[in-house]
């Protein structure tokens, strides 16, 4: 580690939060953590690069928030407690006013979950940002992809394609400024639903969160559960912001669009017998679940619309090579 590095982390990302489970934190070759006894260690790990997971005039903040927002986003698809994080930065130059957004935003966002950087390493190159997060699961309480069984039901949380309305209107300004700033805000700063995966994680053994778009990521869960499933797309939950914007541009809904990714909300599959605890939860957490279908045997994820008719949302989703 070169003494910029050092100079670096000591400036910007001494931790505003000390949790008693961190040992040692920054500062020498390894961070040393303690698990709390009984708990099964979840983690996960996330780049993100200018130019290709956030538009190169991103302001710092929004970077920050949303390097940790979707790693959390992955516990909470795991009914993980967010715990512990490590930050690999790798920047262009040393920009003192960019960094300070960065890391401002960076120790603000951690601190509202709690959560304590405990290790990180800084590179030149073009700006990339690497976060890992670490949280801690119940064993009996892991939500995973290979756990659906046919006849359950499948549910999202929230609204889904309001982050790529958002990314669409930066280069398109042509709609009204509530529609613009709604949903360039859920691109930026998507909320990783923590706290409701938690507590869904009670009684749910089947989470992913929808960060490739719901086509891929429902794909992703029927593959590894070996299973099939049937979706009503007019049940599919849209914004009141992306139903003016389809109704101003032509009145037709963009499926492409709303399956294109970057949403964060999650997509869970629980038993019929659970309907009532479901929108019970959803209630208490003040999170909007809509059910969208039930899986099945078919092997096949198959779209239709309310006649029934089946629709062709295929080559939708986000591609990462
Ligand atoms: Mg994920």
């Amino acid at each position: 580690m070169s003494a910029t590095e050092f100079d670096i982390i000591r400036k910007y990302f001494s931790p505003d939060i000390v949790r008693e489970d961190v040992k040692l934190g920054v500062g020498d070759d390894c961070a040393l953590v303690e698990p709390p006894v009984g708990k099964t260690l979840a983690i996960t790990v996330d780049t993100l690069v200018s130019g290709v997971h956030f538009p190169t005039n991103t302001s710092p903040g929004d970077i920050a928030y949303k390097a940790i927002a979707v790693s959390l986003s992955d516990l909470a698809a795991m009914g993980a407690q967010p715990a512990w994080l490590t930050l690999a930065l790798t920047l262009p130059e040393i920009d003192e006013t960019w960094l300070k957004g960065f890391a401002d935003s960076f120790s603000e966002t951690a601190s509202d979950y709690n959560c304590q950087l405990i290790g990180g390493d800084t590179t030149k190159g073009p700006l990339a940002i690497t976060v890992q997060a670490t949280g801690f699961v119940k064993p009996d309480q892991i939500m995973r992809r290979d756990t659906a069984q046919p006849d359950d039901k499948i549910y999202v949380t929230g609204t889904l394609g309001d982050a790529a309305l958002g990314l669409r209107l930066l280069t398109q300004q042509d709609v009204s400024d509530s529609i613009e700033s709604y949903s360039i805000q859920r691109l930026n700063r998507p909320e990783p639903r923590v706290e409701f995966g938690l507590a869904l994680a009670k009684y749910c053994r089947c989470a992913i969160d929808i960060s490739d778009g719901l086509n891929a990521d429902l794909g992703h869960i029927l593959t590894a559960s070996s299973c099939g499933a049937d979706v009503e797309l007019d049940n599919i939950p849209l914004s009141e912001q992306i139903c003016q914007y389809f109704n101003l541009s032509g009145g037709s809904v963009d499926w492409g669009l709303i399956f294109s990714g970057d949403d964060y909300e999650l997509c869970f599959v629980v038993p019929e017998k659970y309907e009532a605890a479901v929108y019970e939860l959803a209630e208490n957490k003040q999170i909007p679940v809509t059910c969208i279908g039930s899986i099945n045997d078919s092997g096949l994820l198959q779209w239709f619309d309310k006649s029934g008719a089946e629709i062709s949302v295929e080559n939708t989703g986000y591609k990462h090579f």
